[in-house]
């Protein structure tokens, strides 16, 4: 299965077996500031070389998943909105189809990353779990009873947007204290920047842990603030275990360790649920663009 994840960053992109083994893994810049037409472009130029270096190395793709960010009609297949690509309204399956020839499912990059930690990864073989994916913002999907929990409208699990930080504070989507305000990789960014004036990646801030007093606060701030948001969630759902996935998931204990101290404490009265780190950690959502590849493989050509 051809697999590529969109993101506002990059595009990434990897030939995925059905074990979730990963080959031809690559990674190109998303190029936001020349356009969402470039940025269609570019995703095509990627699915075709990829198909093309698949075909000469024999490695067989049956079908294309790809997964994007925002609002998406994943039945028709359209990337229907995304604020940090500035795109609306692209028909990616049709388009990726005619380009290949191949069936392509086109799915959101968090629900997807979560599918892929409930079939191949921390939350396989649960029945109550939750995943919280936490990269540029940050959005969960809770497994209840067997099931992935789907809400009336398809937008069960946006734990991102619960107003557990400052309420000051006001989020991208119109509301107040927002735990993606504070706990994602684009809040720990801004938190530092707003402290000190110089603007790092997340992963940066993380490594300057020890002897940065600023990235402590900034990292204590999104630690507490994730843990509180966490114990909401768990309060309602009850899951056995809570997965930390997403591209800030790679700060591993740095990060496991402060949320579940705070985790705990935030429910003294009762067992805390097992908190763990995603193994699959930012290939999350590859992993899971690969599972709707195979479905979309499943239904043969469209
Ligand atoms: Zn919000």
């Amino acid at each position: 299965m051809l697999a590529l994840d969109v993101g506002g960053t990059t595009i990434k992109s990897a030939v995925i077996g059905s074990d979730g083994a990963r080959q031809l893994t690559r990674t190109v810049p998303t190029p936001v500031a020349d356009g969402p037409a470039k940025v269609v472009q570019t995703l095509r130029d990627a699915a075709r070389s990829q198909v093309a270096a698949a075909r000469s190395a024999d490695i067989p793709v049956a079908a294309v998943g790809v997964v994007v960010p925002g609002i998406v009609d994943a039945s028709r297949g359209v990337a229907r909105y995304a604020a940090n690509i500035g795109w609306s309204d692209v028909p990616l399956r049709d388009l990726l189809r005619d380009e290949l020839g191949l069936p392509v499912e086109v799915g959101h990059d968090v629900r997807a990353a979560g599918l892929a930690e409930v079939e191949l990864g921390a939350a396989a073989d649960l029945t109550d779990a939750m995943i919280v994916v936490l990269g540029t913002g940050i959005a969960g999907v809770v497994v209840s009873g067997g099931t992935i929990v789907q809400g009336h409208a398809g937008i069960a699990g946006e734990i991102g947007h619960i107003p557990v930080g400052n309420l000051e504070i006001r989020c991208n989507c119109g509301a107040f204290g927002c735990l993606e305000m504070f706990s994602s990789a684009r809040a720990v960014s801004r938190m530092y920047a707003e402290r000190t004036g110089s603007t790092l990646g997340a992963d940066e801030i993380v490594a300057r842990l020890g002897q940065d007093d600023d990235a402590r606060q900034v990292w204590r701030t999104a630690t507490a603030t994730l843990a509180r948001g966490l114990v909401c969630a768990a309060l309602l759902t009850d899951p056995q275990r809570v997965v930390l996935a997403g591209g800030l998931s790679a700060a591993g204990d740095t990060l496991r360790d402060p949320v579940a101290a705070a985790f705990a404490a935030g429910m003294p009265w009762r067992d805390t649920p097992e908190l763990v780190v995603s193994e699959l950690a930012g290939a999350a959502g590859l992993v899971g663009a690969a599972l709707l590849a195979r479905d979309a493989a499943g239904k043969g050509p469209a």
